[in-house]
């Protein structure tokens, strides 16, 4: 591993590809460990108890965050999410890098309680492209969908908060470009690059018209 032992702070809209981008970076990188968060949402067909989340009931979940579990946790889309300290602390301990795949309000909450973390926000294409994903997924009910479009909006305009930012159009590309963040390779920082920038505004600009529309 060519830096020490680190936390990686990885948010974006949801939708946008976070989930299979972080788990082919895993698949590639053994050094890599994804943190299983905990939630109090319902489970998915598709998902299973332990590999995708933890989940548990809402009086579960009050009770960890009491008892100092949680690492961090927020209320997203009406379900509590949070992440498992001992998880955190244990993986580090063993010398992986570790990947949280959490929201903007976690990330500033690990922030301030871990600052050495490094924080990377993940942008769809475009929101066309975001809808034809979240669609493409078949994992939601017409009124999630739009529910998560809408509040995507607002999701992106909190890239600014991060030390880099990576547009997920090309997925091996954005595959990529996470690899070399996380291997301390490359720079994907925006202060240092107008032209990723232009290309964030205009995602937001364009994400913005069609929500007033
Ligand atoms: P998130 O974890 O951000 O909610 P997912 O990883 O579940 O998003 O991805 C949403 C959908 O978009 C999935 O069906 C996935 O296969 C697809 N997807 C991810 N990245 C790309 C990409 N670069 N191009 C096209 N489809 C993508
Ligand atoms: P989903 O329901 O699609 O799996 O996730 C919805 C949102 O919850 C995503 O934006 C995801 O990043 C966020 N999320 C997942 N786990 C956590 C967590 O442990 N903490 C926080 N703050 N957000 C999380």
């Amino acid at each position: 591993m060519s830096r020490p032992p680190s936390l990686f702070v990885v948010a974006a809209p949801s939708g946008t590809g976070k989930t299979t981008m972080v788990n082919r970076l895993v698949q590639r990188n053994t050094c890599c460990k994804l943190s299983i968060s905990y939630t109090t949402r319902a489970q998915r067909p598709t998902e299973k108890h332990g590999r995708d989340y933890l989940f548990v009931t809402q009086e579960s979940f009050q009770s960890l965050k009491r008892s100092g579990k949680l690492l961090e946790s927020a209320l997203v889309f009406d379900n509590f999410y949070g992440t498992s300290r001992s998880q955190v602390e244990q993986c580090l301990l063993d010398g992986h890098h570790v990947i949280l795949e959490i929201d903007w309000q976690g990330a500033r909450k690990v922030r301030k309680s871990m600052p050495d973390c490094i924080t990377i926000f993940i942008l769809p294409p475009s929101q066309c492209e975001l809808e034809n994903r979240l669609r493409g997924r078949k994992t939601d009910t017409e009124d999630v969908i739009n529910r998560r479009l809408s509040d995507a909006i607002d999701d992106m305009s909190h890239w600014i908060e991060f030390e880099h930012v990576i547009i997920n159009d090309d997925l091996t590309k954005a595959v990529d470009q996470l690899e070399a963040i996380v291997l301390g390779d490359r720079q994907t920082n925006p202060a240092t690059n107008p032209q990723l920038i232009e290309q964030i505004e205009n995602i937001l600009v364009s994400a913005a018209e069609i929500g007033i529309d």
